[in-house]
């Protein structure tokens, strides 16, 4: 279940907008990026003799995906090849995370982050690469495993983009900070490498770069947003309590499913009446478990919800309001109290984009890629650990790459057939333009920064 409409978004990106036009007016642009469109050339042409390397890299990795905290053979195959680039590479940071540095010289440190895990899902792609990969997951069942965000791509570019970045090596100076993730789509994994000393026992960056795929854009292009970007998500769950009884005679018994019923159309109203609209909520139940045949009324039902908010006051609200809600139905219905867990283990702060750092990437990737092909996105309801390096002190930037054919991305804005989201069985990237153009701009990116 769902709450919010498209009007939310809208609003919240008319005024990124206007905000965005009002600062480049009063003339705050950052300086054009002096010599690097002629490196954006010297990278072009290094890419293609380099490409087929990447494109086997990828081809690999997209073969064998592995889950969330279990990245170890993804880990080795990337620790191998920033070996032979002259990294010092640092094994286990997190569990399953790899810190590599590279010195050269001094000038400010900048960090590359990708992420390394893939989801549980049987690949449907039809791809000669796909994944037949299947595991045995917590529970004990056997599940698919693929790289459907796209997470192959970003460490095919992060390693793309240390192979330019050691070979231009007499262009810059400072200190490449590559780190390779685990567990990023549990929320887990940037909490566990920075708990392990990931900015204590390296080199403190002064920026923070990242990529990442979007399923919906064509390849070519790269879009970013500025300031707040992704949402707070936070995992509920609530256990509703009753008192079992035959189906038949509900006057003897409490009945959880009717109580669950109620608190998830209740929740409904924190969005729609307790909340600003311009405010953008989502409360969505994504998981309702109770009962075990037509004719029992069980004692308790689990509900597992997912809440996802911008401000860090909408959050605390949002939070309380649930419990409030459950409680009542509770009461109401003469019940036993709700336990209501709010989950901090999967917590996953809002990503908010350095504003100074962004525009300066910005006008970085416009001078390289071109104007047209570097463009705003609203921010969206999804979420991201990479903003934790942010909430650690860091400025962060993280932008996004397209991935498919452009005659299928204009096919489905004409109404067409729709493209498969990221996490969807069926999504694929084309391999070689969204590499291609992921090592270009996040190479790019990186020059901007360092010294020369
Ligand atoms: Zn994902
Ligand atoms: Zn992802």
């Amino acid at each position: 279940m769902q709450v919010r409409s498209a009007t939310g978004y809208v609003i919240l990106w008319t005024w990124a907008a206007a905000v965005t036009t009002t600062f480049f007016c009063y003339g705050a642009e950052p300086p054009p990026a002096g010599d690097l469109p002629e490196l954006g050339k010297v990278i072009r042409t290094f890419l293609d003799k380099d490409y087929a390397y990447l494109d086997a890299l990828y081809k690999h990795l997209h073969a064998n995906p592995e889950l969330s905290f279990q990245e170890v053979q993804t880990a080795q195959r990337l620790a191998k090849e920033m070996r032979q680039l002259g990294f010092e590479v640092t094994e286990n940071v997190g569990k399953t995370g790899l810190v590599c540095v590279f010195k050269n010289g001094p000038g400010p440190v900048v960090m590359v982050r990708t992420d390394m895990d893939a989801l549980p899902i049987v690949e449907r792609t039809g791809l000669p690469y796909a994944s037949q990969v299947r595991v045995r997951n917590a529970e004990g069942r056997e599940v698919g495993v693929m790289h459907a965000c796209g997470h192959d791509v970003h460490m095919t570019c992060w390693v793309g983009t240390a192979r330019v970045l050691v070979h231009l090596k007499d262009r810059w100076k400072g200190t490449l900070l590559f780190i390779a993730q685990p567990a990023e789509e549990i929320g887990g994994g940037a909490r566990a490498m920075i708990e392990d000393g990931l900015f204590t026992r390296f080199p403190k960056p002064d920026y923070a770069l990242a990529l990442h795929c979007d399923g919906q854009a064509p390849c070519g292009t790269v879009s970013y947003t500025e300031g707040p970007s992704l949402a707070n998500a936070d995992a509920v769950d609530i256990i509703v309590r009753g008192k079992g009884g035959h189906g038949a005679a509900p006057h003897q018994a409490i009945d959880p499913i009717v109580i669950a019923a109620r608190i998830i159309l209740d929740l409904q109203t924190i969005v729609s009446r307790e909340t600003d609209p311009l405010d953008a909520v989502v409360v969505t139940v994504g998981s309702i478990h109770g009962g075990t045949k037509h004719n029992i009324i069980p004692s308790e039902v689990h509900l597992q919800l997912t809440v996802r908010t911008f401000k860090d006051a909408t959050r605390k609200h949002v939070l309380e309001a649930i419990e409030r809600i459950a409680k009542a139905a509770a009461h109401a219905a003469r019940a036993p109290e709700p336990i209501v867990r709010v989950n901090p283990g999967e917590f996953t702060p809002s990503l908010v984009n350095d504003v100074p750092l962004t525009r300066r990437t910005v006008a970085a990737l416009k001078s390289v890629l071109g104007e047209d092909k570097v463009v705003p996105r609203p921010p969206v309801m999804g979420a991201e650990d990479f903003s934790r390096y942010a909430q650690a002190g860091v400025p962060i930037c993280m932008f996004r790459i397209g991935t498919v054919e452009p005659e299928r991305v204009e096919e489905a804005q004409k109404g067409g057939r729709p493209l498969p989201s990221l996490h969807s069985d069926e999504y694929y990237p084309i391999p070689e333009p969204t590499i291609k153009t992921g090592v270009l701009a996040l190479s790019t990116a990186v020059l901007n920064l360092l010294g020369r």
